[in-house]
């Protein structure tokens, strides 16, 4: 059993394979010609499926065979703006929004409510899709949003984000350390149990 990411941001395929070391992994564009898949979702879930199912059912007989699809469909959540960004997280400053555009736009929206400080979450929903069916899990890291960029690790939010019980910015934290509490880890955890018994079936 191999599996495809069914995703273009690199920085999410980094950290799938480093927490998912013992499989054989691929990035999309090393197995099909990358092709535009359209989130319209209203939740992490659908979206990780209309990913993880539009990949999959790219596949050749002989690779559906092989291969299972592997999404993450994730975003940041803040209370006081009733959840927003959510699952608008990449494309919140717009069409052409970068991380660094979104990260402003959130820490704008931060000041114009005069908060330095507030509760945030992250959210991951991990999607299989394998032709013995479609399978979700989900993982969150609570903690704080700042009105402020700390730190050059990781990529998104994580500058501006400080997880329960830390006092730096994921941003400043090292690597291993995000894939002990990330969300996207806490959901590929749970999707360990699946993968394992996926593994015995092929
Ligand atoms: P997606 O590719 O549609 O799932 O969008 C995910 C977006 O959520 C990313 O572009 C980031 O802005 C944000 N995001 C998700 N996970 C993380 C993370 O681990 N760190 C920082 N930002 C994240």
């Amino acid at each position: 059993m191999k599996i495809i990411l069914a995703t273009h941001n690199m920085d999410k395929v980094k950290e799938i394979k480093d927490f998912l070391k013992t499989y054989e992994i691929y990035a999309l564009n090393e197995i099909l010609t990358p092709f535009e898949i359209e989130e319209t979702g209203k939740t992490f879930k659908e979206n990780a499926l209309i990913k993880s199912k539009a990949i999959f059912n790219a596949l050749d007989k002989k690779q559906i065979n092989d291969f299972i699809t592997l999404s993450d469909d994730s975003g940041i959540s803040l209370p006081i703006l009733g959840g927003k960004p959510g699952i608008y997280s990449a494309r919140f400053s717009g069409i052409n929004a970068t991380d660094q555009s979104n990260r402003t736009k959130l820490i704008n929206e931060l000041n114009a409510l005069n908060l330095s400080k507030t509760p945030a979450f992250y959210t991951a929903c991990i999607a299989i899709s394998s032709k013995f069916g479609d399978y979700t899990t989900h993982g969150f890291m609570h903690g704080f949003a700042i009105n402020e960029e700390r730190g050059n690790n990781g990529f998104g939010y994580d500058f501006m984000f400080i997880p329960n019980g830390f006092n730096k910015t994921v941003g400043e934290i090292d690597k291993e350390t995000k894939l002990k509490i990330s969300h996207r880890s806490r959901g590929l955890e749970l999707m360990k149990h699946i993968l394992k018994v996926l593994e015995k079936r092929y």
